[in-house]
């Protein structure tokens, strides 16, 4: 018996079991990164959490359709429609054009998705090569739920039932959108109505703009979602994710459009939503203030690999952590990571030493590592099935691979097999990695990996001539580069920076 996969969704506030909307088929799609810069590391837990998902959703036997965009027009510095549109400021400050932009940083966060072993999704869909059918959408919406202003076309949120339920905002349309971060905008029916169609004003010319029936401009970021998702996926699908900030603002807005273009109201249907679950990441907190892309040395993926993190140990850190949690980065946590997925590294690397097996490079199901594996470990795969399908609970699911990798006399292929369905579902790498790619090398050592090793040679023949004055000079040379030899280090490694 397998688990029943259970996922807290945001609009009910409760764990609901996943029905398939499609029998046997997974449909999600993941609100993708605006690309005027680079990702921080706080952007790429959402898409971690994402990944884990659509694991999740594959282990268990769904055929996963995973959609995520890129957004390259249209989000603007306020989430509520405020502000300029941060491409086209971050063009204007590096005096680059856009496109260049856009592409710059899309290739900059596709770069930290495949260091952070994050699956390719089935589709990445961009949102200025879906204009005209963002247009059509907007046009089938108009007459019953939009205005016009001089900014563009509004959408009227009392239009629709239950505006705001997701964010569980006051349901009085009037009421909505008091909130401080919403820029007054004259003629606006209440203060949460939000542009959907952004009309360039007269006199002035953006870098991306389009014709349309509301004269040339560009689409609202709200929009893009609901129509990139509508169209790949089809109304209804199964699972929206984001980060818990589009919880407020940007996926209500989603939600009340897709009402609308379904024709449909009141979201005590669930289906009225567009999709049936929504889930949201909480945030990764830095109290150094270096996660705030505006500082020197921010929080980037790169970062951590500069200073000798392998990007998979964040990634570990991530999973250490339930996805509704709050996380707090710390130095000291990542190097935690860093040790225990050494450990776990290490652990395989000997069992591969003594067994080998083939695995499927989509990986194991769980059915298929339930009809294979020996009797001694259905009992751990029951405990990793429950923990994460109770919510994708990826902590409790490494403290039972722990458990496996630490038996003693069990068969080591066996072994390998639990490995390789856990690591389906948690993506660590851990069937592939060496023990040696872990050892990164920090940007500021001054001293190479090899003239390390070589060093480190000389010393150890210096050793068995019972050369200790020879063997005392390698080592306290090599302090002074910065390079600690670790003799007997438990873990393995022979020396740090
Ligand atoms: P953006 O590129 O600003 O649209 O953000 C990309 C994704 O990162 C969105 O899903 C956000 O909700 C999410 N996000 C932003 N900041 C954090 C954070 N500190 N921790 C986790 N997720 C975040
Ligand atoms: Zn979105």
């Amino acid at each position: 018996m397998t688990a029943p996969l259970r996922l807290f969704n945001s609009l009910t506030r409760e764990l609901e079991t996943f029905e398939p909307v499609h029998p046997h088929e997974a449909r999600v799609y993941s609100c993708g990164p605006t690309v005027y810069n680079y990702p921080h590391i706080g952007n790429m837990r959402a898409y971690v959490f994402a990944d884990v998902l659509g694991r999740t959703l594959s282990w268990k036997g769904y055929a996963l359709t995973h959609v995520i965009n890129i957004t390259d027009v249209g989000h603007l510095t306020d989430d509520a429609d405020a502000g300029e549109d941060k491409l086209e400021r971050a063009a204007a400050a590096n005096r680059q054009s856009i496109w260049d932009i856009a592409e710059h940083y899309k290739q900059a966060y596709w770069a930290d998705v495949r260091a952070l072993n994050i699956r390719q999704p089935a589709q990445w869909t961009v949102a200025t090569d879906y204009v005209p059918q963002m247009i059509a959408f907007a046009e089938g919406i108009a007459d019953q739920h939009c205005y016009r202003l001089e900014g563009g076309l509004y959408f009227d949120v009392s239009t629709v039932a239950d505006y705001g339920r997701l964010a569980r905002a006051a349901t009085d349309a009037s009421e909505l959108g008091g909130d401080s971060r919403i820029d007054p905008v004259e003629g606006k029916r209440n203060a949460a109505d939000f542009a959907i169609w952004r009309t360039t004003p007269a006199g002035e010319t953006r870098q991306m703009e389009w014709d349309s029936p509301w004269g040339r401009g560009a689409p609202g970021w709200h929009l893009e979602c609901s129509v990139m998702s509508g169209a790949v996926l089809g109304f209804p699908f199964d699972i929206h994710t984001g980060g818990i900030d589009h919880r407020e603002i940007h996926h209500p807005n989603e939600i009340a459009q897709n009402q609308a273009h379904c024709c449909t109201n009141g979201l005590d249907v669930a289906t009225n939503s567009g999709a049936k679950i929504w889930m949201h990441n909480n945030f990764l907190i830095d109290r150094t203030g270096k996660m705030s892309k505006s500082s020197g040395e921010f929080l980037r993926l790169q970062l951590l690999i500069d200073k000798g993190y392998h990007p998979l140990a964040y990634r570990l850190m991530c999973l250490q952590a339930h996805y509704r949690s709050e996380l707090e980065f710390s130095w000291e946590g990542l190097q935690a990571a860093l040790v225990r997925l050494k450990r776990m590294v290490m652990a395989v690397e000997q069992l591969m030493a003594r067994a080998d097996i083939e695995v499927p490079v989509a990986g194991p199901t769980e059915q298929a590592t339930h009809d294979a594996i020996g009797s001694l470990f259905l009992p751990f795969l029951a405990r990793f099935d429950e923990a994460v399908a109770e919510d994708l609970n990826t902590a409790v699911a490494l403290t039972v691979l722990d458990e496996v990798l630490a038996l003693k006399k069990a068969d080591a292929g066996e072994k390998l097999r639990f490995v390789a369905t856990a690591d389906a579902v948690l993506g660590l790498g851990l069937l592939t990695l060496a023990r040696a790619d872990l050892r990164l090398r920090p940007k500021s050592a001054g001293i190479g990996e090899l003239d390390i090793d070589a060093a480190l040679a000389r010393r150890q023949a210096a050793r068995a001539d019972k050369d200790f004055a020879t063997s005392d000079a390698i080592r306290d040379d090599l302090a002074a580069q910065g390079v600690e030899v670790m003799d007997g280090d438990p873990l393995g490694w022979e020396w740090k920076l």
